[in-house]
């Protein structure tokens, strides 16, 4: 059977050994943390994924958390107003729900099923070299190592990619304690809130190591209000700063935490990244040639909430390219077209997170305006983040958005 080495033991790493061993390949997982390491560290994301890229996991039977993961069924938009209230306030029903399962959870969950399935998983942080000689032993290395350094063998595609610096400063705490949302407790919703020049605050539910949480994640404009959480440690002082900040600029959201709790020690992260598309194929110094997958190809900022959800489609994107190749060569043709199929999504995804990064322009605040007024606007717009290539027909263009909005007017 043919020999595959994935290095990288994240989303798309782990779902496309898993669904490469359940075909019959003989996969090597390279990973730089142990399954314990991982569940036992500090979270990584926020990983809220909507049902496309859920149905991928279900289509291999990786779901092994949906009964557990609260369902999320909504997404809303707040805009705050500058009196401390709020100037839009609207929440979109999802056609199918989403949920987001702690990576912590998730990932150590599926390296061991990949282990003893009789996968060969190898605990160690490969560099060029090393795979340099290991892909003399492969049929075809694929590198799914996220943000790490091994980006570094794929050219930045200077095309592709607006921003040579980060756009938001991230900050994430994981709480349990939080009250409901007011206005609709009876379902789960992210709410998505902007605060015009400042940034945004993301609130949703998880399932993380300890059970049911919610999670509170700052983006701040790099250099203002928010990008504050640089060189603060202590997990303690990272909540104290999320709140005191949600107080300042998100006084509805900072009602229902006055009771939040971290849900552990690891339960914070703060960094920044600049968004970046990438040339998909490496060359090494001996001559071989890997294939980059999900962030180290295409690596947008979470503004979108879309990463984990772009990584389970790249992963299934070369799933079925890998087998409709069956035992022809893995060459440099057939990484570029593995890697074409997946931009046909993924360059939606950077269109519309890349815009969503600027100030949004008229037509836009139009649009969202007109989502409190308009239930299927609403609904329309959340369900863009299940997939998001809907955003061509309405949000992009503004002679398109008037023409939208008119039509859902006139009924
Ligand atoms: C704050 C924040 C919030 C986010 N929120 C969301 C969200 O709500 N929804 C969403 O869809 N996406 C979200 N994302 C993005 C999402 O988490 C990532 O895009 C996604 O995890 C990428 O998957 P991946 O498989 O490419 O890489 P990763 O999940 O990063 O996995 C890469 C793995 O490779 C390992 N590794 C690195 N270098 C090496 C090496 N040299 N050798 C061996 N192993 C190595 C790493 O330790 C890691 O385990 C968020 C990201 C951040 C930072």
């Amino acid at each position: 059977m043919r020999k595959i080495l994935i290095v990288g033991a994240g989303q798309s790493g782990l779902q496309l050994a898993l669904g490469l061993q359940s075909q019959g390949y003989e996969v090597t997982l390279m990973s730089n943390r142990t399954a314990d390491e991982i569940r036992s560290g500090r979270v990584m994301s926020t990983q809220c994924m909507f049902d496309t890229a859920l149905q991928h996991e279900r289509d291999l039977g990786l779901n092994f958390w949906e009964s557990q993961a609260p369902r999320i069924e909504g997404l809303g938009v707040s805009v705050a107003a500058p009196d401390g209230g709020r100037a839009i306030d609207w929440v979109g029903k999802l056609d199918g729900y989403a949920q987001s399962v702690d990576q912590r959870v998730k990932m150590a969950g599926w390296m061991e099923t990949f282990a003893q399935r009789g996968g060969q998983l190898v605990i160690h942080g490969a560099a060029v070299s090393d795979l340099d000689y290991f892909s003399r032993s492969y049929d075809l290395v694929l590198v799914a190592a996220g943000k790490g350094e091994l980006v570094s063998m794929f050219g930045r595609d200077a095309s592709r990619s607006p921003y040579d610096a980060p756009q938001r400063a991230l900050a994430v705490a994981y709480v349990h304690g939080l009250g409901p949302r007011p206005e609709h407790p009876d379902f789960d919703a992210v709410r998505c809130n902007l605060v015009p020049g400042v940034g945004e605050l993301f609130v949703m539910p998880t399932l993380t190591t300890g059970g049911r949480a919610d999670i509170l994640f700052w983006e701040g404009v790099p250099g203002g209000p928010l990008d504050a959480f640089q060189g603060v440690k202590d997990p303690a002082e990272h909540l104290s700063l999320t709140l005191e900040l949600m107080e300042k600029f998100t006084p509805w959201e900072y009602a229902r935490a006055t009771r939040v709790e971290l849900t552990d020690a690891g339960g914070t992260l703060a960094g920044r990244y600049a968004p970046t598309v990438r040339n998909p194929i490496g060359r090494l110094p001996g001559g071989g040639l890997v294939l980059g997958v999900a962030d180290v190809v295409v690596a947008n900022d979470p503004i979108t909430g879309q990463g984990s959800n772009s990584a389970s489609k790249c992963a299934a994107a070369y799933l079925a390219a890998i087998v409709e190749h069956g035992d022809r060569p893995f060459d440099e043709e057939w990484m570029q077209s593995a890697f074409d199929r997946y931009w046909n999504t993924a360059q939606h995804v950077t269109k519309w997170t890349n815009a969503m990064l600027g100030v949004p322009p008229e037509h836009v605040l139009n649009l969202l305006g007109a989502a409190g007024e308009l239930q299927p606007v609403a609904d329309r717009f959340a369900n863009g983040f299940n997939d998001p290539s809907d955003f061509e027909n309405f949000f992009f263009d503004p002679e398109k958005t008037s023409a939208y909005l008119a039509e859902v007017a006139g009924g």
